[in-house]
């Protein structure tokens, strides 16, 4: 272990640790409205932790605000949530300001403050926040809007770029909270992603500093989570912004954030995502990142996709009255649905595979043991209430 690496790591360490004196403790939940996000940061502003400017407006007329700190002379622009239901970063991104704020004498506010410009837009898709749904509210998904700029959240975002050019680019998503590294049944809890670029997925200058810096989040993040931290798909996706934004020479990162077992709120990975960033912008500030080995970015494993929320091992299920019984493993998905009406939140699950999963884990798994399950409920895609799950998970 270098002498760089454990400083690296003692920094983290006291980042992860101080974080509850430093979160931005009025976000309770993950299902939060733009109207709610500039509420909390409201105090903040005036403390002048931040400069703040309006962009434009979402289809649906919300106001698009670039936060800006420091005066360095490295620009890093920083962007969340052009996905409505991926909030997992903009919660962080609000600890953040919260910690500039509240520490402005810590050396790692200084160190940024001091030599970076960070531009920040929170929750680029509010109208879809609003809804908690992915798209924007003309129903077009904006990260494939990045060359025909038809909606007014994709033009913001090209526009922001092009005006301050920055060096740096965090692109910050939620994943499947099902995707697991590699070979392993194990879940990606967070995935890092240098996007490509071109069909050949070719290195410039531009790509290579976001290896580097991908590199160096993913070595924060095996020190809390080993084993967790995978890869993003690199295909090159033509219309998306990371890729286009590396393309257009912004050095770009992409951070998605997954899933952990018994953290379906992801306050959590809240945490790792602040204390990654953080520490990203600390190794740009310093221009540590350089010294990073981008083999290390390299030999990051795939997302893989080997994992279900519940597996009922060893279930017999007599399927219809001339078939025979047979001996299978239950692969149980559970997803929150809101009631259109009133916003209520309930869990439903989902049947997604029957037959031998030995080659999936779960975040649950109940063995059966041979005992026999209601075959009604156990048909691909039916969709199972918490009840009927109980019911079948019953060893009798
Ligand atoms: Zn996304």
């Amino acid at each position: 272990m270098t002498k760089d690496h454990t400083s690296q790591s003692t920094i983290a360490q006291e980042l992860f640790d101080s974080y509850p004196q430093h979160k931005l403790s009025e976000i309770q939940s993950r299902r939060f409205t733009q109207a709610d996000m500039f509420r909390w940061i409201k105090p903040l502003h005036e403390k002048r932790a931040f400069e703040m400017t309006p962009l434009g407006q979402s289809a649906e007329g919300r106001p698009l605000s670039l936060l800006k700190l420091g005066n360095g002379a490295t620009k890093v622009l920083m962007w969340s949530q052009m996905h409505g239901d991926e909030p997992t970063a903009t919660m962080a991104l609000l600890d953040m300001l919260n910690f500039f704020a509240n520490a402005p004498a810590h050396s790692v506010t200084k160190t940024i403050r001091e030599n970076l410009t960070l531009l920040i837009i929170p929750m680029l898709n509010p109208d879809g926040a609003e809804r908690f749904q992915r798209r924007t509210a003309q129903r077009v998904d904006m990260n494939r809007d990045a060359i025909a700029l038809e909606t007014p959240e994709a033009r913001i975002l090209k526009e922001t770029r092009n005006k301050f050019n920055p060096q740096f680019g965090f692109n910050l998503h939620d994943q499947d909270p099902r995707y697991t590294v590699g070979a392993t049944k194990e879940v990606s809890t967070i995935a890092l992603l240098a996007p490509a670029f071109n069909e050949e997925r070719s290195d410039n200058n531009a790509r290579l500093p976001a290896k580097k810096v991908a590199a160096m989040f993913a070595s924060v993040m095996n020190q809390f989570i080993p084993g967790h931290v995978s890869k993003y798909d690199d295909t090159f996706e033509p219309r998306a912004f990371g890729d286009n934004i590396q393309r257009w020479g912004t050095s770009t990162v992409l951070v998605e954030s997954g899933g952990r077992g018994n953290d379906r709120d992801k306050m959590f990975i809240r945490k790792l995502n602040y204390v990654g960033l953080l520490m990203s912008l600390c190794a740009i500030a310093t221009r540590e990142y350089e010294a990073v080995d981008v083999n290390a970015y390299e030999q990051l494993p795939f997302n893989t996709k080997n994992l279900y929320d519940l597996i009922l091992r060893d279930a017999r299920i007599k399927a219809s009255e001339h078939a025979l019984s047979v001996k299978a493993d239950i692969g149980i998905n559970i997803d929150e649905q809101a009631d259109a009406a009133n916003g209520n939140v309930t869990l439903v699950g989902k049947v997604m595979d029957i037959g031998d999963l030995s080659t999936y884990g779960a975040f649950e798994e109940i063995n059966l043991a041979g005992v026999s399950v209601n075959e009604n409920l156990v048909r691909i895609d039916a969709i199972l209430s918490l009840q009927d799950i109980h019911a079948l998970s019953k060893k009798k």
